[in-house]
């Protein structure tokens, strides 16, 4: 539970991404996610990364300091560094 409030991120929301990716059925129990079903770690690695990729880190400059906001349904990254300002799918957001 540590690594989404890092990125600054619910950590429901992350759940909600891995769960639709690992197509399981993962919880929050305290400060621990757990996951119904075998899932080989690797793929557990590579969608953090993406979601990383797609969700956090600012495509105009490459910073991690961003921020997700939802205006009018839409889901938006603001970058703090650059000011950058791109859609995101908002059910992650
Ligand atoms: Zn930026």
């Amino acid at each position: 539970m540590d690594f989404p409030k890092a990125l600054r991120r619910d950590p429901e929301k992350l759940l909600l991404y891995l769960n639709k990716e690992l197509a399981s059925a993962g919880y929050i129990s305290g400060e621990r996610v757990i996951f119904l079903g075998r899932k080989p770690v690797s793929s557990f690695g590579g969608l953090i990364d993406r979601y990383v990729k797609d969700y956090v880190i600012c495509p105009v400059c490459g910073s991690p300091d961003t921020r997700t906001e939802k205006i009018k349904k839409l889901g938006f990254m603001i970058c703090e560094a650059c000011g950058a300002r791109s859609s995101i799918k908002s059910n992650y957001a």
